[in-house]
């Protein structure tokens, strides 16, 4: 039998990466790891961490102006990105070091450094400029923003890497695009006193999420001043002699900014990685095809996370490779589940949702019964503020299954996390029913919603 250097060598120290060395290294296999910019990948160093810190960052105008209705006066507040800046890179750098400590204590060895396939057992390390041999290779490469080279002046703009670190906040921005990561931008920028523009090609921001939230945050996002520009697109970007940038979007409208962030989506990293050498297969969209278990078209390579796009979430990463983790090494063959994920969009006001939108319940199901309620929650009584929250649940009206719930409002990324799970366990409206209130909360309303507020058969609203 072949010696190799390790039993498992992991390429990518992002989410997936990391806990799949940590894990295989604590069940006591000899794993390497190599990441060639920071340990923690996206989600710590420029995805979901800095992100969520700039979210809060963005919200406190919001409660200093609410913060009268309740007694206190405010004093004038002023905000500096800088400091905003030190303090997150001061936090992601203490869990970057986390990251790397992990999979040292766990008995893996970390390198630093770009790495790439040279044969099915054999790794070469550019940083270090050596070839390293493994029984199992794991590829965790993650994702990048997708550029757009056709766009005249696409040298001028930035993507969500940059916007985080941005050496002075814009007066004003555009950004391009309707899914998760630009409409949070577009919040936060907006939170921190930037004029923003939302420009999406699409009828409607967040495809693929309940028509009724993604109308209602759009609505709501308008009220609070950013500006949606739906079935629009940037033609092209130019520098102004004063240094700011003038782009022209569909319909020839002129905004003039200083920035343009692109996030039109996200490519998967396989590119320049020696894997089509090897024979690895590939997907139309440049991501690495895996079968059920997260193999590749070579048997003792496998891919998770972003890499293979599936769905683009931390928590589905490090999922996956936990079940990597059982298939390769524990002799438990365990495909990653990928159905009814809970997830949340920090925009603001939040989205949470769980389970099937209503459109998609009444493509899949003859009867389906929407318990819907949109009133003012407490919150925003004595504040005055005129937000209103959204709480829906969509069920199937034969079996009384809850297929989705969808909320808008404060808090709501946290209560689609507990209601994941029991739409996971498959409970019904009935079940929702029985369970007592929590007085006075929002989150009451999901099981005080005893009604249908409509139903749908076969197509019809009756
Ligand atoms: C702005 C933004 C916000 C996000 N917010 C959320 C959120 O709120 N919630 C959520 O669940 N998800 C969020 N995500 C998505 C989440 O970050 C990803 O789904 C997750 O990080 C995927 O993990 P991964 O292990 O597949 O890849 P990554 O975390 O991207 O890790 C891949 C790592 O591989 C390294 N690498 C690439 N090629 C090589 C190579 N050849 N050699 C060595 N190293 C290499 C990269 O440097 C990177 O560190 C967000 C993403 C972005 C961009």
């Amino acid at each position: 039998m072949a010696v190799y250097d390790y039993d498992l060598f992991v390429i990518g120290g992002g989410s997936g990466g990391v806990r799949a060395a940590r894990v295989a290294a604590a069940l006591g296999k000899r794993v390497g790891i190599a990441e060639e910019y920071r340990y923690g990948g996206t989600c710590v160093i420029r995805g979901c961490v800095p992100k969520k810190l700039y979210v809060y960052a963005s919200q406190f105008p919001e409660h200093f102006a609410d913060a009268a209705g309740y007694g206190w006066t405010v004093p004038q507040a002023s905000f500096d990105w800088q400091t905003l800046v030190a303090n997150k890179d001061r936090e992601i750098s203490r869990l970057e070091a986390i990251y790397r400590k992990n999979v040292q204590g766990a008995g893996g060895e970390t390198f630093q450094s770009r790495a790439m396939l040279v044969d099915p057992h054999a790794v070469h390390l550019l940083g270090e400029d050596r070839t390293v041999t493994a029984d199992q290779i794991l590829i965790a490469t993650g994702g990048r923003p997708a550029p757009h080279p056709a766009l005249p002046g696409h040298e001028h703009c930035i993507f969500s890497n940059e916007a985080f670190d941005l050496k002075e906040l814009p007066d004003a921005i555009m950004i391009e695009g309707g899914g998760y990561i630009a409409v949070e931008f577009a919040n936060i920028f907006h939170g921190l006193g930037v004029d923003t523009t939302l420009v999406y090609r699409g009828k409607e921001i967040l495809s693929r999420f309940d028509m009724d939230l993604r109308r209602m945050l759009h609505e709501t996002m308008e009220k609070k001043g950013i500006k949606i520009l739906c079935h629009a697109v940037s033609e092209w970007v130019r520098k102004r002699p004063d240094g700011r940038l003038d782009a022209v979007v569909t319909g020839g409208k002129v905004l003039t900014v200083d920035q343009v962030m692109l996030a039109i989506g996200r490519l998967p990293n396989t590119e320049n990685m020696g894997l089509e050498g090897v024979g690895i297969e590939m997907t139309r969209t440049g991501a690495i095809h895996v079968d059920q278990y997260s193999r590749t078209s070579i048997d003792n390579i496998w891919a998770i996370g972003d890499v293979t796009n599936r769905v683009q979430l931390t928590p589905v990463a490090i999922h996956e490779a936990m079940c990597f983790v059982e298939t390769a090494f524990k002799g438990n063959p365990t495909a990653p589940d990928h159905e009814t994920i809970a997830t949340a969009v920090f925009s603001q006001p939040e989205i949470g949702t769980v389970g099937l939108s209503e459109d998609e319940a009444i493509k899949r199901f003859s009867d389906v019964e929407v318990y819907r309620a949109s009133f003012r929650p407490m919150r925003n009584t004595l504040s005055g503020r005129d937000e209103k929250m959204l709480m829906k649940l969509v069920v199937d009206g034969a079996s009384k299954k809850v297929l989705g719930a969808h909320i808008l409002g404060p808090d709501a990324g946290e209560m689609a996390q507990l209601l994941g799970i029991p739409l996971k366990a498959g409970l019904t409206k009935d079940d929702f029913d029985r369970t007592m209130a929590v007085h006075p909360t929002a989150a009451e309303e999901l099981v005080t919603m005893y009604k249908p507020t409509y139903r749908v058969r076969d197509g019809e609203r009756a």
